[in-house]
């Protein structure tokens, strides 16, 4: 089993972490890096339609964010939620797509009129009707079998509906490792 941070590294946003398992990728969270733009996230060292699947924490977007990019840019995987995180996302990334399509415009609009080029939206709304679609709803308490030596449970970490610590049971070569992805925790009480 290999793990690369991809993001939330020096910061909080932008939250997403590279497993390879029995020689298949998959990643927990795929988030936006959000705020002053002081640290940017690697970019992946895999190609997207090389991800099998996403194991997604919460709906917040500095972890659900990137999402419709990584189907734009061909992931055809299935992104594991809970049903209320994936209830949340159907609202949530389409207006993520909408402000991403509007701060293109806007920005697009200026540049013309200094005879600098138009820039394009880093996803727009079909992009993220596309990573709705993936999205795969689990129970709180279930486990499921989500690859090839691959199992995962959500149970809820208390800091938005639907949120979940994500325990992952890892199996390679005869040997089980377990790993917790506690997403964001809390409020207090
Ligand atoms: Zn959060």
């Amino acid at each position: 089993m290999k793990i690369q941070f991809i993001g939330a590294t020096h910061e909080v946003t932008g939250s997403c972490t590279l497993l390879e398992v029995n020689g298949r990728f998959y990643l927990v969270d795929c988030g936006m890096e959000q705020g002053k733009d002081v640290f940017q996230n690697i970019a992946l060292p895999v190609e997207a339609p090389q991800i099998e699947a996403v194991f997604l924490t919460h709906a917040h977007i500095d972890h659900s964010g990137m999402l419709p990019k990584l189907y734009k840019d061909g992931f055809r995987g299935k992104i594991y939620a809970t049903d209320v995180t994936c209830d949340l996302c159907n609202i949530m990334l389409r207006d993520s797509a909408y402000i991403q399509e509007s701060e293109a415009q806007w920005i697009s609009k200026r540049a013309l009129r200094s005879g600098a080029k138009s820039v394009e939206p880093v996803y727009d709304v079909q992009d993220a009707e596309g990573a709705i679609s993936r999205l795969f709803p689990c129970r709180y308490g279930e486990r499921t079998v989500c690859g090839d030596g691959v199992e995962a449970r959500f149970t809820d970490i208390g800091h938005l509906l639907g949120s979940a610590c994500i325990e992952l049971w890892l199996n390679e070569d005869g040997v089980q490792k377990k790993i917790v992805f506690s997403g964001d925790v809390g409020n207090t009480d």
